[in-house]
């Protein structure tokens, strides 16, 4: 049977795949340093604040999926070490930055190019789902200030469900909850690694959107797409 007749569900991820994280988070860094960063060392620039948060950030995320740190030590520690990187850690100010960088990202609504239009061609014509890595209240947030939260008919969120893309619980846990076996679903992501070898992983078929045109050795056989439109050749 053709692969779009076989589809019954069509889950996404949300960061960088419908949700524009790397959009939400800059303008996001940039409020905070215009609040708090330059007020403690006027000689910073904003990029410099904003490249020294995303590497650490970048870094204990890894350490997190592999399951190495608690999610508590992640967000304890990644404004303290981004600070002190730059040695301006005086006070602990990095609890209340993370508290205000995890809400106002969220809180963003700029979506990924086409994002609304695909979701609209996919609606009514297939069950939809998010699989998401990420924390339970900012992820859910994302949804609701993007206004698409009422595509979806199941949202899975790692912190909720207690497994974490790579790995292949959080697919099948999915699957079990919304009903469906692997080869009824897809999964759209724009990170190889964790998306589609994760997808992979649970027996379910990927289609990678490698929106930053990214090369990857022995790749496995997966769907490529680099516009979020061109799901409309595939389902
Ligand atoms: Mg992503």
């Amino acid at each position: 049977m053709e692969f779009k007749n076989r589809v019954k569900i069509v889950y996404f991820d949300l960061d960088n795949t419908l949700w524009d994280f790397h959009k939400n988070e800059y303008l996001t860094l940039q409020e905070i340093y215009d609040d708090h960063i330059k007020y403690i060392d006027k000689y910073y620039r904003p990029c410099e604040f904003i490249n020294a948060f995303d590497e650490y950030n970048e870094r204990l995320w890894e350490d997190y999926r592999q399951g190495k740190i608690k999610k508590e030590v992640l967000r304890a520690i990644r404004f303290k070490n981004t600070l002190e990187a730059m040695g301006i850690y005086k006070d602990d100010i990095s609890g209340q930055l993370d508290e205000e960088f995890v809400t106002r990202t969220s809180m963003k609504p700029y979506l990924v190019d086409n994002a609304k239009e695909i979701l609209d061609y996919l609606y009514g014509k297939y069950k939809m789902g998010i699989i998401t890595n990420g924390f339970k209240d900012g992820q859910h947030r994302k949804l609701d200030s993007s206004n698409i939260r009422k595509y979806f008919d199941y949202v899975f969120v790692s912190d909720e469900v207690g497994a974490i893309k790579p790995s292949k619980e959080i697919f099948e846990y999915a699957l079990t909850s919304s009903g469906f076996l692997n080869d009824e679903a897809v999964f759209i992501g724009d990170d190889y690694k964790v998306d589609i070898i994760g997808a992979n992983n649970a027996g379910i078929n990927g289609i990678w959107f490698n929106r930053l045109d990214e090369t990857i050795n022995d790749k496995i056989d997966c769907i490529e797409i680099k516009n979020l439109l061109d799901i409309k050749n595939i389902l």
